[in-house]
C-alpha cells in the first residue's frame, strides 16, 4: 500500500546538488513525488510503501550532500503522482534563497581536473551542482546563467548535454564550463608558456603575484621565503598583522600546525575558511608570516585554480587579500591593475567577471566547536533563520569597524559580506553599493533602518541619509547580546556579558565591560568595568603605555611609582608628566569601560611594550603570552557601591606590579590575569542571578574571540546555560544581526534601547 510523506529538510541543503541527489535516490528506491526548495530548506513529497519510505528517510539523513540540520516528516494524504520530479520553479518565497554561497570544489570535480582523459583536465574553472561560484557571480534574479557573470560563455554541446540531464552531476548548475566554452587564465605580463605554470615559476622564485579568485584578488607569495614575505609586507604597508597561508591539503596543514579533529573539520569544511590554528615551530614558515603570535591562519584551496596553483608551486603560499591595508578587496580587473600592479610582480587574471566582492571567511575552534570571526565567502548570502518572524523588513548597517550589514524579513536574516573598516572612503562606497545589491538579490525592501547609537559612525550617517524609513538607534552592547540571541533562537530574558573595546552608551560614555539583563526590546545595565582614563582619546589605543599609566595611577590613587617597570624605561619622563596633567585635569581623557583596554594596558605593562602597531596588537600578544597551567588568579572584586556594579581592576593592577617587580615570568602573569577575568565574569553573573534570577547567559563582543577567556568563562559557568556566538562573529562583524533583532523588538518604543 502506498503511503505519502512530506519531508522537510533544513541545513545547508541548497545549491549543493541536494535536489538532483534526492531525485536519483527516489528513482533508485522507486519513490514517486517531487522535491523543491523553500524558504527554510528543501521539501520533499514522497510516495511509496511505508517500508520503502523508511529507507528513503534514513538514507536522506545519513547520506545526503550538504549538511542536514534537521529532518522532519508528516503524513501526506495526497494522491501519489507518477514518477519523481525536481521542481525548479522559484516560488515567491524561495526566490531569496535561490542564490547560494560560493562552494568549494567537490571531490568529483577535482578527480576530473586530475584526469588526463577528462575534458576538464587541468581546467581551473571546473564546477558542478555540488561546487563552484554562486554568490560572487550572481548579477540578478532569477539565479540562472544569463543573470550571472557566466552569461558571456555560452555552453558548448558537451556542457549543455550535462546541464540538461537530470541524471548528471551538472544538471542545472549555472557556472559549469570546460576549456572549450569557459573562462581562460592569463598572466600579465605574459610569460613564455602556460599562464599557470609561469605564475607558479614566478612564485617559486620569490615573486609576488596577484591572483584573481572568486570574490576578489589575493596577493600571493612563497610563505617559506622570508625575503618574499618581507617584500610583501613592505609593499602592502602592513607591518604586523598576520597573513593567511594556503596549503595544498590537510596533510600539508598538519606539517605546519597542530590540528585537533575539530580544526581539521573546520579547515576542510565546505566553506573553507581561514582557520586559526597553533603553528608548529620550525616547520618552515617564514617568521614574518605571523609575527607576535603562536597561531597561524591556514586555508585550503577552494577553487580548481587554487588546487592547480598549489600543486604547481608545491609550497605553502601566503594568500592575503589584494589590497593596500584597510582598503576593501579589489574587484574589477582595471581596478586591480591600477591598485595591485605596484604591489605585485605579475597578475594572474581570468575573464570571468566578479559580480560581488567577498573576502575569505575566518574561523577558529572554541570550546570544541567552530566560531566564525569573519563571515563572508562560503557563508554569504546563506541566511540565519530567526526563531520567530519579525514584523517589518529591517536593514541594519552595523558598526564602524569590521563592518557588515544585515537585511531581514520574515524569519530570515541575510548578513552581507565583510566590508571592513569604514574609515576608508573606498570601504564606505563598497558598503553603500553592497547594501543596494543585496536588497535586489534577496528582495528585501527595508521599512526599519537600524544603526548604532554612535552619531559619528559612517554607517550611522549612511542609515540616517536614507529617507522614507523609520530609523532605530541601537545601543552597541545590547546589539552584541542580541546577535547571539538571534543566532541561537533565544527569546530572553538573558544575562548578556558584552565585552569589547568600546561602544557608545546612552549616558554618552564608552561602554565595553557590560553585564546586561534583558531581551530583544529592552535591557538594563547591571554591571560594568571600572572606567579607565584614555588620555589623548583614541591615540591611547595605539599608545598603550598611556593606558598602563592611567591604570597604575588609578590603582595607587595618585602618581604610582614607576621604578622597576620596564615599560617606563622607554617612555620619556616629560611624556609621563604631560599625560598625568591631562588625566588630572580631565582634558581629552575620556573614561572608558572597555575590557579590551584593560588587556591593552596590563599587556603593555607586563610585556614592556609602549606602542601597538595596530589596534589590539598588544592585547593579542598578551593573550598569547599566557600558559595554560593553573597559576592562580589576581583579585578582581565586584564593587557594589553604585547602582551599576563595577569590576574593580585596582587590586589586580597592584598584584601585577608586585609580580613584575618580583621578576615573575610574563607567561605566569598573563595566566593569572586571564584567570582573574574568567573568575570576575563568573562572579558577576552569579551575583546578578541572586538579584534577577537564573537565566541563559550570552557572551558577546570582540573580547570573546579570545579563546582562553571564552573557554574559561564557559567552563567556569558549567552549571548554567551559556551561549557563545558561533555562526556570526562575536565582535563588531556580528553586530548588524543584533541590531536587526533589537530594531524589530522595539519598533514601537521610543526610549533608549538600553539603560
Ligand atoms: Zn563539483
Ligand atoms: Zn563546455
Ligand atoms: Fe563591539
Amino acid at each position: 500500500m502506498t503511503a505519502g510523506r512530506r519531508i522537510a529538510v533544513t541545513g545547508t541543503v541548497q545549491g549543493v546538488g541536494f535536489r538532483p541527489w534526492v531525485y536519483r535516490l527516489a528513482r533508485t528506491l522507486g519513490v514517486a513525488g517531487r522535491v523543491r526548495n523553500d524558504a527554510r530548506g528543501v521539501v520533499i513529497d514522497a510516495f511509496a510503501a511505508a517500508a520503502v519510505l523508511d529507507v528513503f528517510v534514513a538514507r536522506l539523513g545519513a547520506e545526503a550532500p550538504g549538511r542536514v540540520r534537521d529532518l522532519a516528516w508528516q503524513a501526506l494524504d495526497d494522491a501519489a503522482p507518477v514518477g519523481f520530479a525536481i521542481d525548479t520553479s522559484t516560488a515567491a518565497g524561495a526566490v531569496a534563497l535561490s542564490i547560494p554561497p560560493d562552494l568549494s570544489t567537490c571531490p568529483a570535480c577535482l578527480a576530473e581536473v586530475a584526469d588526463p582523459a577528462d575534458r576538464h583536465y587541468q581546467y581551473p574553472f571546473t564546477s558542478c551542482t555540488y561546487c563552484g561560484p554562486r554568490f560572487t557571480i550572481a548579477v540578478d534574479l532569477p539565479y540562472d546563467r544569463p543573470a550571472t557573470t557566466m552569461a558571456g560563455f555560452p555552453l558548448c554541446p558537451a556542457c549543455a548535454r550535462e546541464y540538461h540531464d537530470p541524471d548528471d552531476r551538472r544538471f542545472h548548475a549555472q557556472p559549469i564550463a570546460c576549456p572549450r566554452c569557459g573562462p581562460q587564465l592569463a598572466l600579465e605580463p605574459p610569460g613564455p608558456g602556460d599562464a599557470l605554470a609561469d605564475a607558479a615559476a614566478l612564485l617559486r622564485a620569490g615573486a609576488i603575484v596577484a591572483v584573481k579568485g572568486l570574490g576578489g584578488y589575493h596577493l600571493a607569495c612563497d610563505a617559506t621565503s622570508a625575503a618574499a614575505v618581507a617584500t610583501l609586507r613592505a609593499r602592502k604597508r602592513r607591518d604586523a598583522k598576520p597573513f593567511a597561508v594556503m596549503v595544498a591539503d590537510v596533510a600539508a596543514a598538519r606539517g605546519l600546525a597542530w590540528l585537533t579533529p575539530e580544526e581539521v573539520a573546520l579547515l576542510a569544511g565546505p566553506e573553507r575558511p581561514i582557520t586559526l590554528v597553533t603553528r608548529r615551530s620550525g616547520a618552515g614558515l617564514a617568521d614574518a608570516v605571523a609575527p607576535d603570535t603562536p597561531q597561524v591562519g591556514l586555508l585550503l584551496p577552494y577553487t580548481p585554480l587554487h588546487h592547480l596553483l598549489l600543486a604547481a608551486v608545491a609550497r605553502p603560499l601566503v594568500m592575503t587579500s589584494g589590497n593596500v591595508t584597510d582598503e576593501p578587496i579589489a574587484q574589477l580587473d582595471d581596478d586591480a591593475r591600477t591598485r595591485l600592479a605596484p604591489l605585485a610582480d605579475a597578475l594572474l587574471l581570468h575573464d570571468r567577471p566578479i559580480a560581488t566582492r567577498c573576502d575569505d571567511s575566518v574561523a577558529q575552534v572554541v570550546a570544541g566547536a567552530p566560531m566564525i570571526l569573519r563571515r563572508s565567502r562560503g557563508h554569504v548570502p546563506r541566511p540565519i533563520v530567526l526563531a520567530r518572524p519579525i514584523p517589518q523588513p529591517v536593514l541594519a548597517v552595523g558598526a564602524q569597524l569590521k563592518n557588515t550589514f544585515c537585511l531581514a524579513h520574515g524569519d530570515v536574516a541575510y548578513l552581507g559580506p565583510h566590508v571592513g573598516d569604514l574609515d576608508n572612503p573606498l570601504a564606505f562606497e563598497f558598503l553603500a553599493e553592497a547594501i543596494e545589491r543585496m536588497e535586489r538579490l534577496v528582495r528585501v525592501r527595508p521599512e526599519l533602518v537600524a544603526h548604532d547609537l554612535h552619531p559619528d559612525y559612517l554607517s550611522t550617517r549612511l542609515a540616517l541619509a536614507r529617507t522614507g524609513v523609520t530609523h532605530v538607534a541601537v545601543q552597541h552592547h545590547h546589539a552584541h547580546v542580541a546577535a547571539v540571541m538571534a543566532e541561537r533562537g533565544l527569546r530572553g530574558p538573558v544575562l548578556g556579558l558584552a565585552w569589547d573595546g568600546a561602544g557608545l552608551g546612552p549616558d554618552g560614555t564608552a561602554w565595553g565591560g557590560e553585564l546586561l539583563f534583558g531581551d530583544a526590546a529592552h535591557c538594563t545595565r547591571l554591571a560594568t568595568l571600572r572606567p579607565i582614563a584614555l588620555a589623548g582619546g583614541d591615540a591611547a589605543v595605539r599608545q598603550v603605555w598611556r593606558i598602563a599609566l592611567a591604570l597604575l595611577d588609578d590603582a595607587w590613587a595618585g602618581p604610582a611609582p614607576l621604578d622597576g617597570l620596564a615599560l617606563f624605561a622607554d617612555v620619556p619622563a616629560a611624556d609621563v608628566r604631560v599625560l598625568r596633567q591631562l588625566i588630572a585635569a580631565d582634558l581629552n581623557a575620556p573614561r572608558v569601560h572597555g575590557v579590551g583596554r584593560l588587556f591593552d594596558g596590563v599587556g603593555a605593562l607586563a610585556l614592556g611594550r609602549a606602542v601597538a602597531r595596530h589596534e589590539g596588537q598588544v592585547a593579542q600578544a598578551w593573550n598569547h603570552a599566557a600558559t595554560p597551567e593553573d597559576h592562580g588568579a589576581y583579585p578582581l572584586p565586584i564593587d557594589r557601591a553604585g547602582p551599576v556594579w563595577q569590576l574593580d581592576h585596582r587590586p589586580l593592577v597592584r598584584a601585577v606590579v608586585d609580580d613584575l617587580r618580583a621578576g615573575r615570568p610574563t607567561a605566569l602573569v598573563s595566566a593569572r590575569f586571564h584567570r582573574a577575568l574568567v573568575l570576575g565574569a563568573a562572579a558577576l553573573v552569579r551575583a546578578a542571578i541572586t538579584t534577577v534570577g537564573a537565566h541563559p547567559v550570552v557572551l558577546g563582543g570582540g573580547c570573546f574571540q579570545n579563546r582562553a577567556l571564552a573557554e574559561g568563562v564557559v567552563r567556569e559557568l558549567g552549571e548554567l546555560e551559556v551561549y557563545l556566538p558561533r555562526a556570526v562573529p562575536p565582535g563588531d562583524g556580528g553586530l548588524a544581526l543584533g541590531q536587526v533583532l533589537v530594531a524589530a523588538g522595539r519598533a514601537e518604543r521610543t526610549s533608549a534601547s538600553c539603560a
